[in-house]
């Protein structure tokens, strides 16, 4: 993987860059959408390719419990399984095991957990996951890191910090002697919750090691929006320029624009296509309820400034309608427009970048969306 920075803002760190995988060039910032177990929910390849995204994300937890690595190996890779040659990046599982096992136990060596379905006992070490996602094939693959949850104690997020630390050296070594680094890319994650300093340790001690990018973790998971915006731009000062930085699990608009201007390339959220299918519309005028009552009657496009095929096709009033039937086709639909809204919500933001009017695009989107 190679990645160089193109352009960057005179007034702020918003910069675009490229990525370059052995499934094909990324221009960032960029936002991934997330096909946990092997697809996007409620829509198709065709639609993600139609949509024009460049890279989407897999879990590693999730396709490990099923279909479960010996079909994978069997499939050739996640690619050839789900019939996908664009990039791909697996997160470790890490944040699954830690917030959806019932029962994990944390050791030195890794962590030990209950699947989520059966509950039969897995393990997973730092080697191990890795191996994981030397099957699925990703392009970007995730060390295995301990998340906290929020809040947490003082000692329990230096506990968890020294823990990633420790994975991440395990990892990094382990990538060196047995991957082919250029065709499988490793990011580490930066952990420390809502402790400055440690945020800072945490970064200043994976930077030992050349990972090929690293990513924020351990925020958006219930913290104050300030503190959130806090954490982010001090973890980012840390992270050199020379490397892509991808801040997990964020996908709110304001969120995006607030972390592009300290410098962040990535992004994957399932949000946009959770609240697609609970009605829930991100628009050029801002968010809209499909269920709302105003709707019932409204023959105008759901959002009359995008040119989706959704947008392009049926009324306010008609999507209403079939969100209320419960059609199928709602899903479709709702998700559709909002991962095609987030595309064209990140092309705005790159091309502001390079245009030189970022901060006017920040200013005219933290308007709509506070
Ligand atoms: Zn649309």
């Amino acid at each position: 993987m190679k990645f160089e920075v193109i352009t960057k803002d005179n007034s702020c760190n918003a910069r675009t860059g490229r990525l370059i995988t052995s499934h094909g060039g990324i221009s960032t910032p960029v936002f991934m959408p997330v096909a946990t177990r092997g697809t996007i929910r409620a829509l198709t390849f065709r639609d993600i390719e139609e949509i024009g995204f460049e890279i989407i994300l897999s879990n590693t937890y999730h396709l490990y419990i099923r279909p479960g690595i010996d079909i994978l190996e069997k499939a050739g890779g996640l690619h050839k399984f789900m019939n996908y040659d664009k990039p791909l990046l697996t997160d470790s599982g890490g944040f699954q095991v830690f917030s959806l096992s019932d029962l994990c136990k944390v050791h030195e060596y890794g962590v030990e957990f209950k699947s989520h379905l059966d509950g039969s006992s897995h393990l997973f070490t730092p080697e191990k996951v890795l191996d994981i996602q030397k099957v699925i094939g990703s392009d970007i693959m995730m060390v295995l890191d301990q998340c906290t949850n929020y809040p947490v104690t003082r000692e329990e997020a230096k506990n968890a910090v020294d823990r990633t630390v420790n994975w991440a050296g395990l990892s990094y070594r382990y990538w060196k002697d047995s991957f082919d680094t250029d065709r499988q890319a490793l990011f580490a994650i930066v952990q420390g919750s809502v402790y400055p300093d440690l945020r800072e340790e945490c970064a200043s001690r994976l930077l030992q090691h050349d990972f090929s990018g690293y990513a924020i973790g351990g925020l958006s998971v219930g913290e104050p929006k300030e503190l959130y915006r806090e954490m982010t731009g001090i973890t980012l000062q840390h992270i050199p320029d020379n490397k892509p930085k991808y801040m997990m699990g964020v996908g709110s608009p304001a969120e995006i624009l607030y972390a592009v201007m300290y410098g962040v390339d990535m992004f994957d959220c399932v949000m946009p296509t959770r609240i697609a299918r609970n009605g829930t519309l991100y628009t050029s005028l801002g968010r809209i309820n499909i269920k709302s009552a105003a709707n019932s009657d409204d023959f105008s496009p759901l959002d009359p400034n995008c040119g989706c095929y959704v947008c392009r096709n049926f009324s306010r009033a008609y999507l209403r309608h079939i969100f209320r039937m419960g059609e199928i086709s709602s899903l479709i639909y709702n998700s559709y427009h909002n991962l095609f809204f987030m595309k064209e919500f990140l092309n705005e933001i790159r091309g502001s970048i390079e245009a030189g009017t970022f901060l006017q695009v920040y200013k005219k989107w933290t308007d709509i969306y506070k």
